[in-house]
């Protein structure tokens, strides 16, 4: 049997093992002492491991998309609910096509139950094994209890995650090693993050509040959902998918995001509210809660807001500029990584042939809502089935 290294012990390289042990010795080496951790950290607020969108919608959640396409259409949502089905791990469809374990299902009992298949197909695991870069014949060398060993597995796949959360080993430290064997990597930024924006303390003191049900904009691009006060400015679902919107804004000079805080109701139907409502009602008339009145006052025009002839329009216009990204530490994700050009389609180094790269240390992006688990899941079964295939 020949063997395959997988290096890296999240999702994406324990799918490309499970993928793997049929056809082949596979070892998985790990710098952590545990596996998955990232993984765990990301079922804290329940896991939402993929979501129910298909076909072309789903691949349009996706950057590049073109890039993306076969490899989900390979392994997609269809497929990964029916791989959690044959773990033992039921899963459901939440609001909003979210896909989370069946209830009741903790997070570190899914790790359990994909670890445990692993081990039952006879896949060898070294935890504390760290990747600390290629010898002269571009085979990886990995450190454990302070000796250094050579890597002689003939075909290798990459799965080191991406930036963000380095307590859980995805420090992203790993790209001088990649470009010390002549492969270019793009430098690490956020995404999912939350968004910097100058606030007084009057919204401060509403800091972790939610706003429910607005819808954000920024550029081309408009989504609705859940914003949350922070101390440093605005996060939450609404936000994420803006962020590379944002961060282009940002990086062409200025940012600014437009919450449209009534977005059932048109400028003309707030207007008919507000009608007949005395100027001390009118926020009770539009059933604004404190929060979102502060915003709104906040962000308007002094005497605007005093006149308050605009106020349907400013309600669903409340600009807020925005003075920068949280840092990649605190992001759900990042960008950047192994450029994709840099790439074969099957996902191994053009390079070097024999390696092969899966999951978030790929230069992709995904919004929340389970496209982020859901990408490091398809790319790992995909580098696997090209290796199978090879
Ligand atoms: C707070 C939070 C919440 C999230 N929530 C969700 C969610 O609800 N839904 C969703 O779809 N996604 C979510 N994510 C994102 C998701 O967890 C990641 O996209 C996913 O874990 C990426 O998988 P991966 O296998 O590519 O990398 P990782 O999970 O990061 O795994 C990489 C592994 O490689 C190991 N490694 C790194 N460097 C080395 C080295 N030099 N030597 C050996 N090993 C090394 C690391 O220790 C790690 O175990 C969340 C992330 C965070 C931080």
């Amino acid at each position: 049997m020949n063997s395959v290294a997988i290096i890296g012990g999240g999702p994406a390289g324990l799918i490309a093992a499970d993928r793997l042990a049929a056809t082949h010795e596979v070892h998985v080496y790990e710098q952590g002492r545990t596996l998955g951790r990232k993984f765990l950290v990301a079922g804290e607020g329940g896991l939402n491991i993929t979501n129910s969108a298909a076909g072309e919608e789903l691949i349009a959640h996706y950057s590049p998309p073109d890039r993306m396409r076969e490899i989900l259409e390979a392994f997609g949502p269809a497929e990964l609910r029916a791989w959690l089905e044959g773990l033992g791990v039921p899963p459901y469809v939440g609001s909003s096509g979210r896909v989370f374990p069946e209830r009741g299902i903790k997070p570190a009992e899914v790790l359990k139950a994909i670890m445990e298949r692993v081990n039952d197909n006879g896949v060898f695991v070294h935890t504390d094994h760290r990747f600390v870069g290629f010898d002269d014949e571009v085979r990886p060398l990995v450190e454990h209890a302070g000796t250094r060993a050579v890597i002689e597995a003939k075909i290798v796949v990459f799965a080191l995650g991406g930036a963000s959360w380095p307590k859980t080993g995805s420090t992203g430290t790993w790209t001088k090693h990649f470009e010390s064997i002549g492969v270019r990597t793009v430098p690490f930024r956020a995404s999912n993050c939350g968004v910097e924006v100058d606030l007084s303390d009057a919204i401060r003191v509403h800091a972790g509040k939610p706003l429910k049900n607005v819808a954000v904009s920024c550029g081309e691009r408009s989504v609705r959902g859940e914003v949350t006060i922070t101390e440093y400015g605005l996060e939450g679902n609404a936000i994420y998918p803006l962020v590379p919107a944002i961060r282009e804004a940002l990086e062409a000079g200025a940012a600014e995001i437009t919450l449209d805080l009534k977005p059932d109701l048109t400028a003309e139907q707030i207007d008919d509210k507000l009608k007949d409502a005395a100027w001390k009602e009118r926020m009770s008339a539009l059933r604004l809660d404190r929060p979102s009145v502060t915003l709104l006052k906040t962000f308007t025009p002094f005497e605007r807001y005093v006149d308050g002839r605009t106020m349907a329009e400013d309600v669903k216009r409340v600009q807020i500029p925005v003075t920068g990204l949280r840092p990649i530490a605190e992001a759900i994700s990042t960008v950047g990584g192994i450029a994709l050009d840099q790439v074969s389609p099957n996902l191994s180094l053009i390079m070097h042939p024999h390696l092969f790269v899966a999951g978030e240390m790929l230069d992709w992006d995904a919004p929340t809502g389970g496209f982020l688990l859901q990408g490091a899941f398809s790319t790992g079964h995909w580098a696997a089935a090209a290796i199978v295939k090879r």
